[in-house]
């Protein structure tokens, strides 16, 4: 029997997790090392596709199976009667938000703007949203004992001979035959692949847009919206900001997820501290900067039900640097750490999924093929995920930013008069997140593998 691989999985975020359960399932020998001392995500929504949701039962049918069972799902609502899509399930209603709504005297609550179009939840199952911090805990609940590291801030890896050597934060090393970074958008894998600090890459850049995140009480939020618009993902677009908002959790503790985008004036992030994403903000300065865009009544009152001191985003992306290759050697990037993006098509996770379904698939084809050591398959193997993945993992990071723009009306052809070609655009784009064929694309990379293991070397 040739002597099993080990791989080090660097951070146990929703990729890290998730690959790790993917493996435990092929029987994959790993570690996962995570910097954090528990396990650490936001008291945030997060929106999967119908993508994601295949790309999660191929990783491990449990994972597929309970995300469509403690998801909310966000294609409650039906189209119209009229236009397009009649009976089909609604992804997004947008909505101009420079409009006032009606201020609610009388009835009890705002309606909001009527929605100006709709994009559709197309391709299947699995539109729906979790809470991040609770979706983490699921997944963690599912991986076994003792595979998960917590404590261990990885600063260095070496290659001694044939396994490279890690080194943690708490002075400890551990062995492992190859690194799978999965540490998320401040890399330090990715770092380290590209050869240190400076190396074009290596970090991400700002990607001069901010956002105040929140999540408001479900109650709060049907009292100033009305039950109707709490139900279903919302949009409001206007002039180089929006809003979107979208329901989770479970009944009883139900949020209404609240992200205000702000294309920010100045062009760097102002942080002293260049590791850190986030500043200190308050609700004062949301509704200032949506005055300053022209927002109406509707989105004001939205805001108002922001916390009072709540943090703001500096969205950072690999879009002004997109990496050459997603491996090096014996390191392997996947999920942010390869493809940080912004996430204005709700997708940036849900490719984090893609990869993690191709890498366990290959994988698994790298184990049962007839290798001497399945160590001499492993650059056949990150070459192959590399061809699987790259350029559909890097076109969402470029759509995401024109995504954005579009929102804002800030390219030619949107706002007002053009309701109808923003529609199309955005619609073709979400088609491209949700319509792949995964299935296809793992079994093309499974033959790409195996024709780069027969090629002599
Ligand atoms: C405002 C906003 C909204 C978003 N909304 C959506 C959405 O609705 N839908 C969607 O699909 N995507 C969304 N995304 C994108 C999504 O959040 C990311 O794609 C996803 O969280 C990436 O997961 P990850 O596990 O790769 O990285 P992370 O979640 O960043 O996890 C990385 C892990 O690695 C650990 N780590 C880091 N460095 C080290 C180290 N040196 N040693 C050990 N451990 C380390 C970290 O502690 C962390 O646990 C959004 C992003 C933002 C910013």
């Amino acid at each position: 029997m040739p002597p099993p691989i080990h791989l080090a999985l660097i951070g146990a975020g929703i990729t890290g997790t998730t690959l790790s359960l993917a493996l435990t399932r092929r029987g994959i020998p790993h570690t996962v090392y995570e910097q954090a001392a528990q396990p650490t995500e936001l008291g945030a929504g997060l929106g999967f596709g119908p993508n994601a949701a295949r790309a999660m039962a191929i990783a491990d049918p449990r994972v597929g199976e309970v995300f469509l069972r403690e998801c909310v799902r966000r294609d409650v609502r039906r189209g119209g009667d009229n236009g397009e899509g009649v009976g089909e399930p609604v992804w997004i209603e947008f909505l101009d938000g420079t409009v006032d709504g009606d201020d609610g005297e009388g009835d009890g609550g705002v309606e909001g703007v009527e929605p100006v179009f709709r994009v559709f939840a197309r391709y299947g199952e699995g539109h729906g949203a979790v809470h991040r911090a609770k979706w983490l805990e699921v997944l963690m609940g599912m991986v076994p004992e003792g595979v998960v590291q917590f404590g261990k801030r990885l600063e260095g890896v070496e290659r001694v001979g044939e396994r490279v050597v890690l080194r943690f934060g708490d002075g400890t090393t551990a062995e492992a035959d190859a690194v799978i970074g999965c540490d998320g958008v401040k890399s330090k894998v990715r770092e380290i692949m590209l050869g240190g600090t400076e190396a074009e890459g290596a970090k991400c850049g700002y990607s001069g847009k901010y956002a105040y995140r929140c999540m408001i009480p479900r109650d709060q939020a049907v009292r100033e919206l009305g039950v109707e618009r709490v139900g279903v993902s919302s949009l409001w677009m206007g002039h180089g900001r929006h809003v979107l908002t979208f329901p989770v959790g479970k009944p009883g503790e139900q949020f209404l997820n609240l992200v205000a985008f702000v294309t920010d004036s100045s062009e760097s992030w102002p942080s002293q501290d260049a590791r850190s994403f986030t500043l200190p903000a308050t609700r004062e300065d949301a509704l200032r900067d949506f005055e300053e865009g022209g927002f109406g009544k509707t989105v004001q009152r939205l805001l108002r039900l922001t916390k009072d001191k709540m943090d703001k985003w500096g969205l950072f992306d690999l879009a002004d640097r997109p990496l050459p290759k997603f491996y090096s050697d014996r390191i392997l990037v996947i999920g942010d750490a390869a493809h940080a993006s912004t996430p204005h098509h709700g997708s940036g996770a849900g490719f984090c999924m893609e990869d993690v379904a191709v890498l366990a698939s290959l994988l698994e084809e790298d184990i049962q093929g007839d290798d001497a050591s399945p160590i001499d398959g492993l650059q056949a193997m990150f070459a192959a995920f590399d061809a699987s993945r790259r350029e559909r993992d890097q076109w969402l990071v470029q759509s995401s930013r024109r995504a954005a723009d579009l929102y804002q009306w800030r390219l030619p052809n949107t706002g007002r008069d053009n309701f109808e070609v923003m529609r199309k655009d955005i619609e073709t784009r979400q088609a491209v997140c949700w319509g792949i064929d995964l299935e296809k694309a793992i079994r093309e990379a499974r033959e790409d593998l195996r024709r780069r293991k027969c090629t002599p070397k």
